[in-house]
């Protein structure tokens, strides 16, 4: 019989975190993944023309360096051909009227590049990070812990309850709660709305879509200050060689430890007796036996309606897993280019990731459309250019280009432009190609040499995204809707708040689950550390 210790179903890095401490500790662990190789959305692929490596889904991991994974696998990973390269200047902002910003990792350059915009800014910016230092650590820790345990708990009250951080409470209001709690039902826009500059408030506002919300969104407010402080801390780093080499790494490292990867198999089905997970089935029929637990990389949809179909599963779960909600789509476009690309602030040659927009204005209505299913008129988006930094992505004196359009629908019913026939919503080839152009013209309004240096495209559709991964529903890139009512102690599911399912020993981690998408090893950390520390309940 195949027996393993644990058998993870999908082998996205969350997966690969989870099993590179399983097996460090001496566990057998079982990966079953659906592709041809381990990683999920980390692949590498050489799209348009030889020579030309594109991170064809995610690219740069800011949230990985500065979690606790890396810090325990560092050098392993580093044994294993794991080199990241980062920046000073994680983001920027390039603005249609040709302003520009940058957005440096030192608090005193941002403060003089927000005065430089507008006077009176950098000190307005400093009150906003000021304003939120007092949560900051608690707010970080909480990235790296189950919810719904005592330690996690003990730090909400903490970060809920005016009386525990600014000690000033007015006389018989102890209840009060605390600008913390303010900030989780204010939105991006108001976060920024101190400063003066559009350009500045463009560049801090925007990069909430970037963590699935918008800026006009409830509860986007908070991830303002919160991405700032990440991007300062982090950066933007890219792996030397390909994104894929976080997966190929972290994938060497557990099967060094004795780990093992079935690739090319489609988990079915999770077998359950005696109300404990036992096996998982694949479509092939084959059956793996697991000792201690089954670990789930997918959404709530799939295991409870699908994985799960033929087991008793409580009537509150699987209706809340038919109501699991996906987002907005993504179109990704991945350019070869003959040159580098010749930016007018020649800053932006070491921008790790900046936005091109008109403001925050268009910005919203961008993606007012394509909530509302239509294709954007004038979108907004970023643009990253990995050979700036790492020259081993294309032939010398070339150049790769990704430009990440976040707002556009997984199925369009129209063109807010009024001049893309969108058929049915299918993503073809045509419809492809025309909102190409769109986004492509956008670009050339910042970009003096695009679209002349263009020699190779790909691109990234919805379709392509729901294809490729079973966890985007119809193409949303980060594993459903990260919206309030499916966010902290909402997700996966109200009723599953955790990572721990209604079943003892099966487990779910990824996107679907807190601290939600990004390429951040932090569910797999969380599920990794609870497994460990709880082994004898099987
Ligand atoms: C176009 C795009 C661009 C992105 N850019 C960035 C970026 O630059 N930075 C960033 O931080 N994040 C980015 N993201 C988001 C990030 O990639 C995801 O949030 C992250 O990969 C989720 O990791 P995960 O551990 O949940 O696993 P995933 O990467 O979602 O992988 C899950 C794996 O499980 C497998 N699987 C699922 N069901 C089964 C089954 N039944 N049987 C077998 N295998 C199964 C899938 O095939 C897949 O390989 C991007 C995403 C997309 C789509």
């Amino acid at each position: 019989m195949k027996q393993y210790d644990y058998i993870m179903i999908g082998s996205g890095h969350n997966a690969l975190v989870a099993a590179a401490y399983l097996t460090r500790a001496g566990r057998s662990v079982l990966l079953l993944e659906r592709n041809d190789r381990p990683g999920g959305f980390l692949r590498t692929e050489e799209l348009t023309l030889p020579g030309f490596k594109h991170d064809v889904y995610a690219a740069a991991h800011p949230l990985f360096l500065t979690g606790p994974a890396y810090a325990d696998f560092k050098e392993a990973l580093e044994a294993r051909g794991l080199r990241y390269i980062n920046t000073d200047l994680p983001t920027g902002v390039s603005m249609e009227s040709g302003e520009t910003a940058v957005f440096p990792r030192s608090g005193e350059a941002l403060a003089a590049e927000a005065e430089r915009l507008a006077p009176g800014d950098g000190a307005a910016l400093g009150r906003i990070f000021e304003a939120f230092a007092p949560y900051a650590g608690d707010v970080f820790e909480l990235f790296n812990l189950d919810l719904t345990i005592a330690r996690a708990s003990a730090i909400i009250g903490n970060l809920l309850h005016a009386n525990n951080h600014n000690g000033h409470v007015p006389a018989g209001r102890n209840a009060a709660l605390s600008a913390f709690s303010a900030y989780l039902f204010s939105t991006a826009r108001q976060a920024v709305s101190e400063l003066k500059s559009p350009v500045t408030r463009a560049m801090l506002a925007s990069w909430v879509t970037h963590l699935g919300r918008t800026p006009d969104e409830v509860g986007s407010g908070v991830w303002v200050p919160l991405t700032a402080m990440a991007l300062m801390g982090g950066g933007m780093p890219i792996p030397e060689g390909g994104a894929e080499m976080l997966a190929s790494s972290l994938t060497q490292l557990v099967q060094d430890q004795g780990g093992t990867f079935i690739t090319g198999t489609q988990a079915e089905r999770i077998v359950v007796k005696n109300g404990k997970a036992v096996a998982v089935r694949t479509a092939e029929g084959e059956e793996y036996h697991a000792r201690h637990a089954v670990i789930a990389s997918t959404g709530p949809d799939q295991l409870y309606l699908k994985l799960l179909a033929d087991e008793p599963v409580p009537a509150e779960i699987t209706n809340q897993a038919k109501h699991f909600r996906y987002g907005r789509g993504c179109v990704q476009i991945h350019l070869a280019l003959s040159e580098p690309p010749q930016w007018p602030d020649a800053r932006f040659n070491q921008v790790g990731q900046p936005h091109l927009t008109d403001g925050l204005d268009g910005f919203t209505q961008a993606i007012a459309q394509g909530m509302s299913d239509l294709l954007p008129a004038k979108p907004t988006f970023t643009v990253d250019c990995s050979t700036n930094l790492d020259p081993t992505r294309a032939p010398a004196g070339k150049a790769i280009m990704r430009l990440q359009v976040l707002e556009v629908p997984c199925r369009p019913r129209g063109d807010a432009a009024g001049t893309i026939n969108v058929g049915d919503g299918t993503w073809t080839p045509e419809l492809t190609e025309r909102f190409t152009e769109r986004v492509i013209s956008v670009v050339s309004k910042h970009i003096p040499n695009i679209p002349s240096a263009i020699i190779g495209q790909y691109v990234v559709t919805p379709d392509t995204i729901a294809r490729y991964n079973l966890n985007s529903g119809p193409g949303d890139p980060y594993g459903g809707a990260h919206d309030l009512a499916q966010s902290y102690l909402f997700r996966p599911l109200p009723a599953q708040p955790s990572h721990q399912t209604s079943i003892p020993n099966l487990y779910m981690l990824g996107a679907a689950t807190w601290p939600g998408h990004g390429i951040n090893g932090g569910s797999g950390y969380i599920v990794a550390q609870k497994l460990l520390a709880g082994e004898k309940f099987v």
